[in-house]
């Protein structure tokens, strides 16, 4: 017979979703969330519990796991935790163990609420996590409870668990579609600046209909607002008069 930890090693070492898979199971999660908790009743809740987070973890357990991280943890003691503290990571899976009992350990989920309740202020500004764009709250927080549920696996099965290397970015994109390790929530802003290389005030060239223009970014959301002097523009407080164009950030190309 195999144990619990054997079958949950044998599943994520070969579970795979199709993205239409992965959109079924994750509105099915988000409907029973909507139909459970008291607070997150919309995408864009405005109030969350640990108890959320624990819901999740059991609906993202009978939905993707087979209920095997729950079988596998057994009398393991598994907690959950919102934290206000952490700024970057989207959340922090932690495990436990005690030298006067051996075999036992202890795992907790922590979830940052700051960064969650920051994000997704503006519906245009739309935020990246785990590589994938998330347009609400609960998008976000699915995404990062997905990433810490790879650790919990990982712990469970192997001890230890990594992001950074290849076993677990494996896991995250045949499970869950996850193209990037970071589980950090990205504005907009974040990725011009790590993929482009482009900030508020960079200067920029783009072509639009053959023609060449070079200006300023003003602001970044799902396009940059580049600013083009022009004569036929509008006025600014700086004395020029300038023109406002929408680009797509794969088509500017920072200018030294
Ligand atoms: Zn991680």
């Amino acid at each position: 017979m195999k144990s619990s930890r054997q079958k949950l090693e044998q599943l994520v070492r070969n579970r795979s979703t199709t993205t239409i898979e992965r959109q079924q199971l994750n509105q099915l999660i988000a409907d029973n969330i909507f139909a459970a908790s008291p607070y997150v009743t919309k995408p864009n809740f405005e109030r969350l519990h640990a108890a959320d987070i624990q819901l999740l973890y059991e609906l993202y357990d009978e939905n993707y796991f087979g209920g095997l991280l729950g079988s596998t943890l057994n009398s393991n003691l598994l907690s959950f935790r919102l934290s206000k503290r952490m700024t970057r990571a989207g959340g922090k899976t932690t495990r436990w163990t005690d030298r006067s009992k051996p075999g036992a350990a202890s795992y907790e989920i922590a979830v940052a609420t700051t960064l969650l309740y920051q994000s997704f202020q503006e519906p245009e500004r739309p935020v990246t996590v785990t590589g994938i764009e998330c347009v609400s709250r609960l998008e976000g927080l699915m995404r990062v409870m997905e990433h810490e549920l790879v650790h919990l696996a990982e712990l469970l099965i192997w001890s230890g668990s990594s992001c950074s290397v290849s076993r677990f970015q494996h896991i995250a994109r045949r499970v869950f579609g996850h193209t990037h390790h970071q589980h950090e929530l990205l504005t907009p802003s974040d990725v011009a600046d790590r993929e482009y290389g482009i900030r508020t005030g960079s200067r920029v060239r783009f072509d639009i209909q053959g023609q060449s223009h070079e200006g300023i970014v003003k602001r970044i959301t799902k396009r940059a607002t580049v600013l083009v002097i022009d004569p036929r523009g509008q006025a600014y407080s700086d004395g020029h008069k300038y023109v406002k164009f929408y680009v797509p950030l794969r088509m500017l190309e920072a200018v030294e």
